[in-house]
């Protein structure tokens, strides 16, 4: 208890940067010491602007820091009220080991990308390698909802984001259509 409230005091939101800013579009680094006390307080921080902006995903260049790190945080909430629920995760340096050929195609949006949703094609399942918080390194299966976590941003590492990959312009909506809608297709994410 103490220790969530001293970490609300003491951790800052980010400002979350916006299509357009150019470091969006950079190719982001590896993090070569995971146990640096200013990669720890990063994650931190990083954890702490998903949750106050109710996303399932962040990645580094989103808070201006042209870093191989990302944060996997799927929870059902308002943005994706079918997400399934995993425990927040920091991933450093990932990549896709495998995948599966089939991809499917299902919403995204993009907390650098306001009031816009886009039907993205993305592997089904994939492979994952990371480096965890503790400097372990992980081996991962991942399917479905959060592979297309994984898959969005680690496409922000690369400097690309969700709209680079819908196939069409008639797959992008704006925010308001696409709620209004997901009431009818309970199963869009
Ligand atoms: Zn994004």
């Amino acid at each position: 208890m103490i220790n969530s409230v001293m970490n609300k005091l003491f951790t800052k939101k980010l400002t979350i940067y916006q299509l357009g800013n150019p470091q969006l579009r950079e190719k982001a680094e590896p993090i070569t010491n995971v146990q640096d006390p200013k990669i720890q307080k990063l994650i931190d921080e990083m954890l702490f602007t998903l949750r106050e902006s109710r996303g399932v995903g962040l990645a580094a260049p989103q808070i201006g820091r042209s870093l191989q790190l990302i944060i996997i945080a799927s929870h059902p909430n308002n943005r994706y009220p079918h997400a399934p629920l995993m425990e927040p995760t920091a991933m450093i340096n990932p990549r896709i080991v495998s995948h599966t050929e089939e991809t499917e195609k299902g919403w995204e949006g993009c907390l650098s990308v306001p009031m816009i949703r886009g039907l993205v094609p993305r592997y089904r399942q994939i492979t994952v390698e990371y480096c965890d918080r503790q400097g372990n390194q992980q081996v991962k299966e991942l399917d479905g909802f959060v592979a297309r976590i994984f898959q969005h941003e680690y496409d922000h590492l690369e400097g690309k984001v969700f709209l680079d990959r819908v196939e069409s312009n008639l797959d992008l909506v704006s925010e308001s259509e696409y709620y209004r809608n997901n009431q009818t297709n309970p199963k869009d994410i």
